[in-house]
């Protein structure tokens, strides 16, 4: 018998199977997709919130803030890239200066450090790209901006590497009690376990449904974002205009690749799974990104994408174990990357109480990799002597190099698809979007799987990338 399943490796199941790892206890993760990372944890807006806006007394306002100060020991023992810019809250009338010290009340009471800057002068030197209008704004210097693509994969290979063993492409359909523990049920095999986690995301109702726990119901609430190539320095920090019923509103923001992010709008759906975007809601979200920067070059988009946010009635986090042995993740919305670090060892320690797991002794918290764009050029020359591959440029609008490439396809986390591989090296990710370098990703994956070119996926099951040409 297992001793841990974790349904659903988003940013929250890969962390608390880190977290899990560092126990003498066997943990199994399950994840319906070719990669982790693929729902929420790889579509939102990369922001480690400082945590000035849940209601003070909340589950999320505390693990916010307690997760946002785990980020740098965290960032740096897997390799992530994690940097504490700041925010900034943007009024532009005087309801607006009375709406922010309500925010700056709540962020005293959340324990986290703000202040108001008053005047465009102020408001400038933080931030050089405001518009002259502004007459206030909430500074919070504890918010960052982190890689979530590779925070998700690195957290899970850490766990393989500290003995966790990962399922891609196996959907849990059914799970029963049995004597000791539960039996876990996918179209592939039927396992029995001691501890189940439902960190499902968006689908985590449904499998609390499979024990008849039916209390909950995921709304699931899409944000569309324009992505904008790296163009050089341009708005420092992140920017967000007054929260709203709906949320914190459309915000722009650099991320850790030096590209920009203009979005997210926020609208009810009925499907978990429709991540397509629409040019009207494009338009409204442009309109949201103009009023927080002066001359938005929107010009330099290079792409658009949405996310899905699994909400529920009540707003907060639950966390809880439901049944003895079932413990449920639901409603993680934002801030849940944010409080992910947090939300990874709290799990782990609830499993730690109930099962009396001990600690290994060798657990080694590190992920290590050469990444070409940090070595000076005298270390690239010595890189590139050893290792030619290196000097080989594949993904040229990113400079991603086939030796980079390569090294992702010889770790304990399967790179299976296309996406997988844009999300761990962010080649693919610039200007041509792949057209010059995805033939020869494509081949890279095949050949270190021991596949075929049309058995390639881009992302998503069925996504085959050559099925028309294979027929
Ligand atoms: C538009 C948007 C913007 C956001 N911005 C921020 C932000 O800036 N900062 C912040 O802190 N938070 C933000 N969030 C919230 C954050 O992204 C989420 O809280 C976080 O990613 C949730 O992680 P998760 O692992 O719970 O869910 P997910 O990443 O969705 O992972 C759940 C996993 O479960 C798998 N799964 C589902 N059903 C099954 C099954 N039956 N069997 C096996 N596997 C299954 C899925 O395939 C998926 O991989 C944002 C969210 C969105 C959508």
């Amino acid at each position: 018998m297992q001793d841990v399943i974790i349904i659903g490796a988003g940013v929250i199941g890969t962390l608390i199977a880190r977290n899990l790892s560092a126990y003498q206890t066997d943990v199994l993760v399950l994840e319906k997709n070719l990669d982790v990372g693929d729902g929420a944890s790889g579509a939102n807006s990369a922001i480690v919130h400082s945590g000035y806006d849940p209601i003070p007394g909340t589950k999320k306002a505390e693990y916010n803030v307690r997760g946002n100060a785990m980020f740098d020991q965290l960032s740096r023992e897997l390799g992530v890239p994690f940097r504490r810019i700041g925010s900034l809250t943007l009024a532009f009338d005087e309801e607006g200066e009375q709406k922010l010290s309500e925010l700056l009340n709540r962020a005293k009471q959340n324990g986290v450090p703000a202040e108001i800057l008053f005047g465009y002068d102020a408001i400038k030197e933080k931030e050089p790209h405001v518009p002259k209008e502004v007459k206030a704004a909430l500074y919070c210097p504890t918010a960052g901006i982190v890689d979530p693509f590779l925070l998700t994969a690195r957290a899970m290979e850490n766990a393989l590497d500290n003995g966790a063993k990962l399922h891609l492409g196996e959907a849990v359909t059914a799970i029963k009690p049995i004597d000791g523990g539960y039996e876990v049920q996918t179209p592939k095999a039927t396992y029995q376990t001691r501890y189940v986690i439902n960190a499902a995301g968006a689908y985590a109702d449904e499998i609390a449904k499979m024990m008849g726990l039916d209390k909950w119901k995921i709304i699931p609430k899409k944000g569309q974002y324009f992505v904008l190539d790296h163009f050089g320095p341009f708005v420092k920090t992140v920017l967000f205009p007054l929260p709203s019923q709906k949320g914190k509103g459309m915000l722009v923001t650099p991320t850790t690749a030096g590209n920009y992010l203009v979005g997210p709008s926020s609208s009810i759906e009925e499907s978990k799974d429709d991540v397509s975007t629409d040019s009207l809601t494009l338009a409204q979200v442009k309109e949201g990104g103009a009023k927080l920067v002066d001359q938005l070059p929107l010009k330099e988009a290079i792409r658009v994408y949405a996310g899905l946010r699994s909400s529920i009635e009540g707003g907060d986090f639950v966390i809880e174990e439901s049944k003895p042995g079932f413990l449920n993740l639901i409603g993680i919305d934002s801030p849940g990357l944010a409080s992910s670090p947090y939300i990874g060892k709290l799990v782990a320690e609830m499993a730690e109480s109930r099962l009396h797991l001990t600690k290994k002794k060798n657990w080694n918290p590190f992920v290590s990799r050469i990444k070409l764009a940090n070595l000076s050029l005298e270390e690239r020359a010595k890189l590139i002597k050893e290792n030619p591959d290196y000097g080989e440029i594949i993904c040229t609008c990113e400079k991603i190099s086939l030796g980079e490439i390569r090294q992702e396809l010889r770790t304990s986390l399967p790179c299976l698809t296309i996406k997988a591989m844009k999300k761990r090296t962010r080649c693919g990710f610039g200007k041509c979007q792949g057209g010059f370098c995805q033939a020869r990703i494509l081949e890279e994956i095949a050949r270190a799987n021991g596949k075929k070119l049309e058995e390639i996926n881009y992302g998503f099951p069925d996504s085959f990338q050559l099925k028309e040409a294979s027929k």
